[in-house]
C-alpha cells in the first residue's frame, strides 16, 4: 500500500483519518473534528497538510476546517450537494468525480441518507473507503435528512466494492452496534464470532476500525436487508429490502 493512513481519535468517539502519499508528499485529513489532535499528529510526523476531505457537514466532521485551512492553506473538498454547509469548501465533488492525492486517486461516491449531501471517498488502489457516518462497523448512520430507500441505495453502492476494501468509518460505535446486530440477526454464526472478537479487542482498549468490507457484508445487518432469511426472521416481505432496511433502522433507533 502506498497510502499511509493514521488514525487520530478525537472528541469522545470520532476517528479522524490522516492520509500521506509518500511519493508526492500530499497529506489529507478526512473529517477533522477538532484541529488540535490533527495539528499534533502532523507535527510529530513532520507532515504538511495539503487537503481536507469532508464526507458531510456535521460539526464533529468539519469542526477543524477553518483553523486548519488558516494554518496550512490546504484545499477543502466536500460533497457538491452540501457545498453550502461545508465551511471553507474549495472543491465540490459528486458521484464519479475523482480527486488525485499524488499518485493515489479517490473516487467520490454519493451516499445520501444520514445527511442530504454525503460523500464517500474510495481509494481504489489503496483499497481504502472513507465513508463518514454512512456505513459503520456492524452498523450504519442514522437517517437525519434522508429516507430509508435512499440510505439503502447508498449502502448498496458501498456493498458493491471489493471484499478486501478496508472500511474507515468515522466513529468507534462497533461494540454497541454488535449488540443490536446480534439481536437483529441471531442465527448468524460469523456475526457471533465477530462480536466475541470485538468484546476482546475493546477490553484490551483496541480500535475496531478499519474493518474489511467482506466481513461487513457477512455480518452487518444493514448490508443484509435483502437476505431472505433475515427478512423472514422479522416477519417481513423478503421482496422489499428497503422496507426490511427501514424496519432494522427504526428498531436500532429505539434499541436499548
Ligand atoms: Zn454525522
Ligand atoms: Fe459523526
Amino acid at each position: 500500500m502506498t497510502l499511509e493512513i493514521v488514525r487520530i481519535p478525537c472528541l469522545s468517539d470520532n476517528y479522524v483519518w490522516l492520509l500521506h502519499e509518500p511519493a508526492g508528499g500530499a497529506v489529507a485529513v478526512v473529517d477533522p473534528a477538532d484541529p488540535g489532535p490533527v495539528r499534533a499528529t502532523l507535527g510529530a510526523r513532520g507532515w504538511r497538510l495539503t487537503h481536507i476531505l469532508n464526507t458531510h457537514h456535521h460539526a464533529d466532521h468539519v469542526g477543524g476546517n477553518l483553523a486548519l485551512k488558516a494554518e496550512f492553506g490546504c484545499t477543502i473538498v466536500g460533497p457538491r450537494a452540501d457545498r453550502d454547509r461545508i465551511p471553507g469548501i474549495d472543491i465540490a465533488l459528486g458521484e464519479g468525480d475523482t480527486l488525485d492525492l499524488g499518485a493515489e486517486r479517490a473516487r467520490v461516491i454519493d451516499v445520501p441518507g444520514h445527511t442530504r449531501g454525503h460523500a464517500a471517498f474510495w481509494f481504489e488502489g489503496a483499497g481504502a473507503l472513507f465513508c463518514g457516518d454512512t456505513l459503520f462497523a456492524l452498523g450504519c448512520g442514522r437517517m437525519f435528512e434522508g429516507t430509508a430507500p435512499q440510505m439503502w441505495a447508498s449502502l448498496l453502492k458501498l456493498r458493491a466494492l471489493p471484499d478486501d476494501t478496508l472500511v474507515y468509518c468515522a466513529h468507534e460505535y462497533t461494540q454497541s452496534n454488535a449488540r443490536f446486530a446480534r439481536h437483529a440477526d441471531p442465527g448468524n454464526a460469523d456475526l457471533a464470532a465477530r462480536s466475541r472478537a470485538i468484546d476482546a479487542q475493546r477490553a484490551r482498549g483496541e480500535a475496531t476500525v478499519p474493518s474489511p468490507l467482506g466481513l461487513e457484508k457477512r455480518t452487518n445487518p444493514f448490508l443484509r436487508a435483502d437476505d431472505p432469511a433475515l427478512a423472514t426472521a422479522h416477519g417481513l416481505d423478503p421482496h422489499d429490502p428497503a422496507a426490511v432496511f427501514a424496519h432494522l433502522r427504526r428498531s436500532k433507533d429505539v434499541f436499548r
